[in-house]
């Protein structure tokens, strides 16, 4: 099996082996309470006790104190409530304080959403004030130099989470210090421990939270720096552990655990050099570069963590990039953890002023300092095949002329989707409803595989076709065409059912009617199949393309195994037939499985499998990733690929052999799942899919 390789260290990091060993100590030889006053209690006290006197050599704690915790969301609460607290007992003794919580534009959430809250929940009604950054991702320090004497809390990180920048601490107290502001300063140092030298008490920061699941230990600890005779106040309130600081009976195992990787930080045998550090990163950098031309890195590696990479890729989303990488088991993120399901632009990105494309389509690529040579080579190798994967599948340019993919593809944006008509034998091929958001793709995808477009066709009449006509250049070889882009040259005219005629063009071996509909001629539809002399037989397979698959023309000349493909595809149901809008249809539909029961599990369909060995397995993740993949299908099984954006050239297909069974699977299940459902809509009987996709097919 292909071992993962995990390059999203921003986001979480494994537990150091040793690090777990004592975890597991804490938990069983030294299980005790450190509360409790008896040997057993005493041994757990000894531990905790020995791992906060090296955290406070280790970040310079001097006379501050250092209690532990569940990690910096917590210590970020406990340091703005305390902050927050102070400021209204001050206010209510009459002392004039300022009127702003300043906190950097590039701050986790954490942050902005603490001060809110906290503000609010105090009634203090302060303001809060969005400190800018620059293109480099630094603060405004003149920005903040005129805010300074107004703030009453400045919030700034040692260094972001995605882009890896490094603040300028030095600069933004020597401007706190030269405005004497008397505001109180929180300096998160989540993504600095173990990667930059701490010395606390030497400086003017008063509250410092830190996260150990950033660093080899387990989530769910953390600690946090208040510095001497800065404000405190708990923030959880019992039996007085922690002195008083932070009641509750202490995470011994996640202590244990981080006290071992604090003691390794100190020791300086197990993490390494900030020059290995800056060496992988150059590594990762350059295959990055060759593989996938045109990148372009978000983060100035000068001013950022030698850990970090931040990059994006003209024509590629944030959720291609993470497809690739994930089924080369590459483990990267899209912009910051929190926000990659949903692959919104990064605001970090946002307030560095990076135009949207590459804030939208942002990758993050980050290790611990535990790396070595073998992971950052491995990972190079894998990089150089993900370009490679996409390069194959024309989503970024290559030299040499791909081998031309051949059927329909369906390239979709939101509910509504451009078909492409191709063919590889003729080499030519037409595009149906072409949308503005995929001009690059189209054209890009046609010159990698030279195709001829024959035509740009719309359902709609005068929709913006040039764009897409310009980008193809000497690709596109219509002359004259009507309003719906349709070539006034049509070859042939064919005869379809009750009598009508269309005007058809040849595709290879297949023909392209176009279908006036009745509807006052604002609107066409298109049909295509492979013609018996002038005639497109209904018995055949033929596809019909159409705004919505209920336009009267295509309602005329569909015959049962006639798939319907809509260009509006709000429920992603890709193809559907005409039986689907019979009332027989509507009934078996409202008899469809649940979902669950169209679902396997990797158990059940193991036992699938043995019960019915004709089964297909189709991957339908798209052909970069299967390009990409490194590991055969699941349970080292050969696997068809299938993408979703190719599932309706290859339906029919199914549907005629004899009813297989058809297990889909896909990167997670979702994917896997729409073509499950499509099948069974269009009257296949066994098509399943494998529920939690390949992330959980071990
Ligand atoms: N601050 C920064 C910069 C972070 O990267 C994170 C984690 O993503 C946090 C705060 C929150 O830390 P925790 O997961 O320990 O609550």
């Amino acid at each position: 099996m292909t071992t993962e390789i995990y390059l999203d260290g921003n986001a979480t990091t494994a537990v150091l082996p040793a690090a777990m060993s004592a975890a597991i100590d804490a938990m069983g030889q030294r299980f005790g309470n450190p509360s409790s006053t008896h040997a057993t209690g005493l041994k757990a006290k000894a531990m905790l006790d020995q791992a906060r006197a090296c955290a406070v050599r280790l970040l310079g704690v001097g006379d501050g104190r250092l209690m532990f915790n569940s990690g910096a969301t917590e210590g970020i609460q406990t340091s703005v409530l305390s902050a927050l607290v102070a400021l209204r007992e001050r206010q209510a003794r009459g002392e004039v304080i300022g009127n702003l919580l300043v906190y950097g534009a590039t701050e986790h959430k954490a942050v902005p959403e603490s001060l809110a809250h906290w503000n609010r929940l105090l009634g203090l009604n302060l303001t809060l004030h969005k400190l800018p950054v620059d293109a480099s991702g630094a603060h405004d320090l003149a920005l903040l130099r005129q805010v300074a004497g107004s703030a009453a809390l400045i919030c700034t990180m040692a260094a972001n989470n995605e882009t890896g920048v490094v603040s300028d601490l030095d600069g933004i107290e020597a401007v706190i210090m030269q405005t004497g502001s008397a505001a109180y300063w929180m300096v998160d140092c989540v993504q600095a421990l173990g990667k930059l030298t701490l010395d606390l008490s030497a400086t003017r920061i008063d509250y410092a939270p830190f996260s150990g699941h950033k660093l080899y230990a387990p989530k769910g600890v953390g600690m946090l720096y208040v510095r001497a005779g800065a404000p405190f106040t708990p923030l959880i309130m019992g039996g007085g552990q922690e002195s008083g600081q932070r009641s509750g009976t202490e995470n011994m195992s996640g202590i244990a655990a981080l006290g071992v990787v604090l003691a390794a930080l100190e020791r300086g045998d197990t993490f390494r050099s900030h020059d290995a550090l800056w060496r992988f990163r150059a590594r990762l950098a350059d295959s990055l570069r060759a593989a996938l031309p045109g990148i372009v890195f978000n983060n100035p590696f000068d001013k950022a963590l030698p850990t970090t990479l931040n990059f994006s890729v003209p024509g590629l989303s944030s959720r291609e990039l993470m497809d690739v990488f994930d089924a080369a088991q590459v483990r990267v993120s899209a912009g910051s953890a929190c926000s990659s399901a949903k692959a919104a632009p990064s605001y970090v990105l946002d307030a560095m002023g990076v135009p949207l494309w590459r804030s939208a389509g942002a990758i993050r690529m980050s290790f611990g300092p535990l790396t070595d040579e073998a992971t950052i080579a491995a990972a190079c190798a894998r990089i150089e095949r993900c370009g490679a994967a996409l390069r194959a599948s024309c989503l970024i340019a290559s030299e040499s002329a791909a081998v031309p993919h051949d059927g329909l593809l369906q390239l979709g944006v939101e509910g509504a989707c451009s078909w492409l008509l191709l063919d590889a034998a003729s080499g030519s091929c037409v595009v149906i409803d072409p949308l503005p958001e995929m001009t690059s793709r189209i054209a890009s995808y046609v010159r990698c595989q030279n195709y001829r477009v024959l035509a740009v066709v719309g359902t709609a009449p005068d929709a913006d076709r040039n764009s897409l006509v310009d980008a193809l250049g000497e690709h596109y070889v219509a002359d004259a065409v009507d309003e719906f882009g349709w070539p006034a040259a049509a070859l042939a005219v064919l005869a379809l059912e009750g009598g009508a005629a269309a005007p058809a063009i040849a595709l290879g071996a297949q023909v392209l009617a176009s279908l006036a509909t009745d509807a006052g001629k604002a609107s066409r539809a298109y049909l295509l199949g492979a013609a018996d002399g002038n005639r497109l037989p209904a018995a055949s397979v033929r596809f019909a393309f159409s705004a919505g698959s209920r336009d009267e023309a295509v309602r005329a000349v569909s015959a049962p195994r006639t798939l319907l493909c809509p260009t509006r595809d709000v429920q992603n149901q890709f193809c559907t037939s005409m039986m689907r809008h019979s009332a027989a249809t509507l009934t078996a539909e409202a008899q469809l499985p649940t979902p669950s029961d169209l679902q396997l599990d990797s158990a059940a369909l193991e036992a699938f499998l043995q019960a019915n060995p004709d089964t297909v397995l189709i991957d339908v993740r798209e052909a970069y990733e299967f390009a990409a993949t490194a590991a055969p299908g699941p349970g080292g099984r050969v696997a068809h690929s299938v993408p979703l954006s190719r599932l309706t050239g290859q339906a029919s297909g199914w549907l005629q052999e004899d009813q297989r069974p058809l297990v889909f699977f896909c990167r997670s299940g979702n994917r896997s799942m729409k073509a499950t459902q499509c099948l069974r809509r269009l009257g296949h009987h066994r098509a399943y899919s494998l529920s939690g996709g390949l992330a959980l097919a071990a």
